[in-house]
């Protein structure tokens, strides 16, 4: 197996001189060495081939004993030196200081193509950053991060990636609802690639210990490697980065909006600086369109990371960054202008995004009231947001209302209680179609191109809950196969798939309350 090694954040950033794997306050280094943990019978249970040929690497490394090692953590890899970031975050509003890498070690970095990419083990063990923690991850949560991470890329959201997914051969205790029932779990390490792990956190932490000579360091480091189009070592390159990096939170959260996925812990420790999801832990995809939905349960009272809030969560998280960039603009002003003008901008981007969904290809004054009461109206009785937009494809815009629910019929299947839509309801259904099926009329393409060009944006499979808890379950069992049959057809969201058209289907009754598919903790 060869790697095409190039370290960049561990050459030209601070390291802590401490080399102990002991818990601890690090200061004035961006990050501390660590070793991963020897698995006690490492087991390579997948690997994504796409992510195999991005960092450079053939179907026959896959099978090697050096790729089952270095991937599980039980070998480092020749001239390398694996370390855990130092960063801190707002955890659900509040400062918590220093978090860091608790339990995710980056192996290297790796050039391939022309492109960078850093391999990072999560579950490898302790760090100094573990706190309280044990540094491990579960089956349960690895197989979600695994599959979720490469499915969203196949979505076109903007992402981290992940390579492979090992079970450790060790055993790890987890108490999923925090009600003191504890319980041993198959312990796992996904290597997860992202040509950076930097969060708004590694700038936050340096900001917090008014330590400017690193986060100048960080910050140059990251505009040079990751912002080509921005000049380094400027106040005005500074106030510009900032600018680039809302621009990408941004385009990330309408990617979300549009697909139906809630992260569930947007705390700034978890907010990629590239703009890329990252930290797959109690997310979750809306079934019945609820803009209320939170998958996690820890986060269940405030709802603070609600579907319908994603946006203003980035930008108050947008704020935090800008608080620890203004120590390096020394101008509040060209930040604070970037924060104004970031609500205005993502009800634009929001409703463009939404035409798309809608199939219209020119704008109209009136589409923003038509989207605004569309989503009232999914919320009127159960809705499936996949199949909803999926389905609205096959309505012609030749068709009559006044012929009652017959043209419905597409729509009916994402109803969880279709027996439901009638009278009132229906009466409103019938009403929006009005509305919508005369502003079909004004564009002046046929159904069937409409069609493909919405087939673009509307998924007709997406990761949803039950369907990785059923893949979790079987893999507890040691049938890894639900697990391969879900990454293929994931790759091909937007295509139909004969042969996949059963998960074309609104989620199960037994998965509405169910833990894992309805409600996810932190826990992982
Ligand atoms: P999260 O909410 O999962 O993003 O994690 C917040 C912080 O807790 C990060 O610093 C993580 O590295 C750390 N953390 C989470 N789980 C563990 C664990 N099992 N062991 C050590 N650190 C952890
Ligand atoms: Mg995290």
């Amino acid at each position: 197996m060869k790697l095409n090694i190039k370290d960049t954040f561990n050459k030209e950033l601070s390291a802590d001189p401490n080399h102990n794997n002991t818990r601890r306050q690090v200061f004035e280094a961006a990050y501390s060495y660590a070793t991963p943990r020897t698995p006690s019978k490492p087991n390579l249970l997948h690997v994504s081939d796409e992510m195999l040929e991005a960092i450079g690497l053939a179907e026959e490394d896959k099978h090697s004993k050096a790729f089952l090692h270095v991937f599980s953590g039980a070998k480092v890899i020749e001239n390398t030196a694996p370390y855990a970031m130092c960063y801190g975050g707002h955890q659900f509003g509040s400062w918590a200081g220093q978090l860091g890498d608790g339990r995710a070690i980056n192996l290297t970095e790796v050039e391939h193509d022309n492109k960078s990419w850093t391999l990072q083990l999560k579950g490898a063990g302790e760090t100094p950053y573990s706190r309280s923690a044990d540094g491990l991850a579960v089956l349960r949560s690895s197989v979600r991060e695994h599959l979720c991470s490469e499915a969203m890329y196949h979505l076109g959201v903007p992402t981290t990636r992940s390579l492979s997914l090992s079970l450790t051969g060790d055993q790890v205790l987890r108490d999923v609802l925090y009600d003191g029932n504890a319980a041993y779990e198959k312990g796992a390490v996904v290597c997860r690639v992202a040509p950076s792990f930097i969060r708004f956190g590694n700038f936050q932490i340096f900001a917090a210990r008014r330590d400017m000579k690193n986060l100048k360091k960080l910050t140059d480091y990251t505009i040079r490697h990751f912002f080509p189009n921005v000049e380094a070592g400027t106040k005005e390159g500074y106030a510009q980065f900032f600018q680039e990096v809302a621009k990408r939170t941004l385009d990330m959260i309408i990617h979300w909006q549009r697909v139906g996925f809630v992260h569930g812990v947007m705390n700034t420790d978890n907010m990629s600086i590239l703009g890329l999801t990252i930290d797959y832990g109690p997310y979750g995809w809306l079934e019945g369109y609820d803009e209320n939905w939170t998958p996690n349960t820890t986060d269940a009272q405030g709802k603070r990371y609600r579907f319908s809030y994603q946006g203003r969560m980035a930008l108050w998280n947008l704020l935090q960054l800008g608080n620890a960039l203004v120590q390096l603009t020394e101008n509040t002003k060209p930040l604070q202008d970037v924060l104004e003008k970031f609500q205005a901008q993502y009800s634009e981007k929001y409703t463009a995004m939404m035409r798309q969904k809608l199939g219209f290809q020119t704008e109209r004054e009136e589409d923003e009231e038509m989207i605004r009461e569309l989503e009232k109206m999914l919320q009127l009785t159960e809705t499936d947001m996949t199949i909803f937009f999926r389905n609205l494809a096959h309505i012609s815009r030749d068709a009559k209302t006044a012929e009652g629910e017959t043209f419905l019929e597409p729509i009916m299947q994402a109803f969880y209680k279709p027996a439901e839509v009638k009278d009132e309801m229906l009466k409103k259904w019938l009403l929006w179609f009005d509305k919508y099926l005369n502003r079909l009329k004004e564009e002046n393409i046929s159904d069937n191109e409409r069609r493909v060009l919405m087939n673009t944006v509307n998924p007709k499979y997406v990761l949803r809950n039950y369907m990785a808890q059923l893949a979790i379950d079987k893999a507890d069992k040691g049938d890894y196969s639900l697990i391969d049959e879900l990454y293929q057809m994931l790759k091909k969201p937007y295509d139909e798939q004969p042969k996949n058209e059963k998960w074309f289907a609104k989620r199960p009754e037994w998965a509405r309350h169910k833990v894992g598919c309805s409600m996810l903790s932190c826990s992982s």
